[in-house]
């Protein structure tokens, strides 16, 4: 679900001290609730306060799973959809579930934070989201597990950026290093390789020196102002080149 191809493994950062904040705002929280008396009668305060404390984690869970799902409240920083130059990196017509999105609690957080996560049987032909110059080709690993070494295609855009496709079946790419590719071309297939939880694509694209991930939207994705949400599935009108 991550990566740079410096370093072509993933790793997982569970670790925010998110959940313990969230924990500790609704104890607070908790404790500032009152009830009428004689509500208690068939209840200890004990069981009172530990129901309503569970109740308060529980829709704590559920606004972060909604926040979660939702993607990005502060859309400002991507580029409208309609003038994108990227679409959804698999042929026109199917349709995937994205299951990890930007800012993704599982691993697409910080240098990662503007990646996708998309399911999808092993062997779904990939195409460029956007054409470029293919960089880099490592499809030479199988297996996959915590750290487990993982296979890519890099492609630099027209302005340098470049758009990382991970988790690569095995001798599944259809490109080499220094191939020209158009958008909608298919240039690998998909995988179960690396850091990978289940057969799907990762995608992100990287600035230049790959410092970071770049916030971006998909012209063929009408719905949530091009920016696909987790747990939400989209069809590609990623139509091969002429
Ligand atoms: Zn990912």
């Amino acid at each position: 679900m991550r990566i740079a191809d410096r370093n072509p493994r993933e790793t997982r950062n569970p670790k925010s001290g998110f959940r313990t904040s969230q924990r500790e705002a609704s104890e607070f929280r908790a404790s500032a609730f009152g009830f009428p008396s004689g509500f208690g009668s068939r209840f200890s305060g004990f069981k009172v306060r530990a129901l309503v404390i569970l109740s308060l984690a529980l829709l704590a869970g559920l606004a972060t799973g909604y926040c979660v799902a939702t993607g990005p409240d502060d859309i400002s920083q991507y580029s409208p959809a309609a003038q994108s130059p990227y679409r959804l990196p698999w042929a026109a017509g199917q349709a995937h579930l994205c299951v990890q999105g930007n800012g993704g609690i599982v691993s697409h957080r910080d240098w990662e934070r503007f990646a996708y996560d998309f399911t999808m049987p092993v062997g779904t032909e990939i195409c460029a989201a956007r054409g470029g110059k293919v960089l880099t080709v490592i499809v030479s690993h199988d297996g996959h597990g915590y750290h487990w070494t993982n296979n890519l295609v890099a492609i630099e855009h027209d302005d340098q950026t470049r758009g990382y496709y991970l988790h690569l079946k095995k001798d599944g790419s259809r490109v080499k290093a220094g191939d020209i590719v158009k958008q909608g071309q298919v240039i690998a297939e998909s995988g179960h390789v690396g850091n990978s939880m289940m057969p799907h694509l990762h995608f992100h694209v990287t600035d230049a020196k790959r410092t970071s991930t770049l916030p971006i939207t998909f012209s063929d994705v009408s719905q949530d102002a091009g920016i696909p949400r987790m747990f939400k599935t989209y069809s590609s009108g990623n139509l091969p080149p002429q």
